[in-house]
């Protein structure tokens, strides 16, 4: 089954265009981005040019590709998307990029999934707006340039680390979106409540931005899930008990928390003694993968001070242990 709280898009996420905001001043929460973005635009307005290649690099959901969007409309350009894994040959991405209008926006999702050989075709693109064309075979191939229109490319990815770095040095812009504070995801969640016509008093927000896991997109999620608990179960207005209602069936726990995050700290604690463990190790014994370990249960169990990164492996917190009242074994060290 889908995780209720997995940033990831889901199927029923259809909503999610109309929740989107389109303007820089509509975006909530990480401000010092909006700052700089606020800069970067003007300045490139100022000077008739594009703007410069950006960098989106942060958890599923956290708002990469709604920015993308919001940078398109505030610069009055077109955006053309697409994702790593969806350009299979470089000749795809060579037709998207020559058809490109000159200043637009194109915006590749999971950016470090694209093939070797089709990076390659974006590094002159990048820095030279020229694409380098091979015709023919064998000792009659020859290279040719084909000029581009100017364009701004914004890459996002979950995983910067993997991203090469001939890729990342082309980026003039780099940029880490971080969970999100209650606060933001608060308004975030007023805001959506009131887009969709749903009912929501303040204190069951404030429950719902503690249980979204700063993300955006679980926040809305949960805020349509927990819509329906008060409609069969409520008076139709989300409160804080139709909240808390909602989120233990749905077993989503009081900071966020699932089934998954807790195999994860449970698997450390009780067989590995509260880590270290390996990566590896830790995926063999809670069968699940790597990947979804990293990019979406870890950098949430990290950011709640629940698990630490360490040389020698994962090891669970005082905090981590606290969650589930248990007592930590290496409380001295911490
Ligand atoms: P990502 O590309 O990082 O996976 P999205 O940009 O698709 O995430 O964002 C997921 C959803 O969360 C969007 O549809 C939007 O409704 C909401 N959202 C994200 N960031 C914000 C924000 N700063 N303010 C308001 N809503 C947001």
């Amino acid at each position: 089954p889908e995780r209720m709280v997995s940033g990831q898009v889901h199927s029923q996420d259809d909503s999610e265009l109309s929740l989107r905001p389109q303007r820089l001043s509509q975006y909530i929460g990480q401000q010092r981005l909006k700052d700089n973005l606020s800069v970067f635009l003007e300045a490139a307005k100022g000077r008739q040019e594009p703007v410069d290649h950006i960098l989106f690099a942060g958890p599923p959901g956290l708002g990469k590709t709604t920015i993308a969007h919001i940078i398109a409309n505030e610069m009055g350009v077109s955006i053309r998307t697409t994702s790593g894994p969806v350009v299979e040959k470089s000749a795809d991405l060579a037709a998207i990029l020559t058809n490109l209008q000159e200043g637009d926006v194109l915006f590749i999702d999971e950016i470090h999934r694209l093939n070797t050989s089709v990076e390659e075709i974006l590094y002159p693109a990048m820095e030279d707006f020229q694409l380098d064309i091979i015709i023919g075979q064998g000792p009659a191939a020859r290279s040719i340039k084909i000029d581009i229109p100017p364009f701004t490319l914004i890459g996002a990815t979950t995983r910067s680390g993997l991203l090469s770095s001939p890729l990342r040095d082309r980026f003039g812009v780099h940029s880490r979106l971080d969970f999100y504070e209650p606060a933001d995801l608060h308004a975030i969640i007023t805001r959506s409540a009131q887009i969709l016509g749903i009912a929501i008093d303040k204190e069951g927000a404030t429950e719902l931005s503690r249980r979204s896991r700063g993300t955006p997109r679980i926040a809305n999620r949960l805020l349509r899930r927990v819509r329906d608990f008060a409609q069969v179960k409520g008076e139709g207005v989300i409160t804080c008990e139709i909240t808390r209602y909602a989120l233990d069936q749905l077993e989503v726990d009081s900071v966020g928390l699932d089934y998954l995050d807790r195999k994860v700290l449970l698997a450390v604690i009780e067989k590995f003694s509260g880590g270290p463990v390996g990566l590896d190790t830790l995926a063999a014994c809670t069968a699940e993968e790597k990947g979804t370990l990293e990019d979406v249960c870890e950098p949430y169990l990290i950011q709640l001070g629940f698990l630490q990164r360490t040389p020698r492996g994962r090891v669970v917190t005082q905090n981590g242990y606290q969650h589930f009242n248990l007592v930590c074994p290496h409380a001295d060290e911490a």
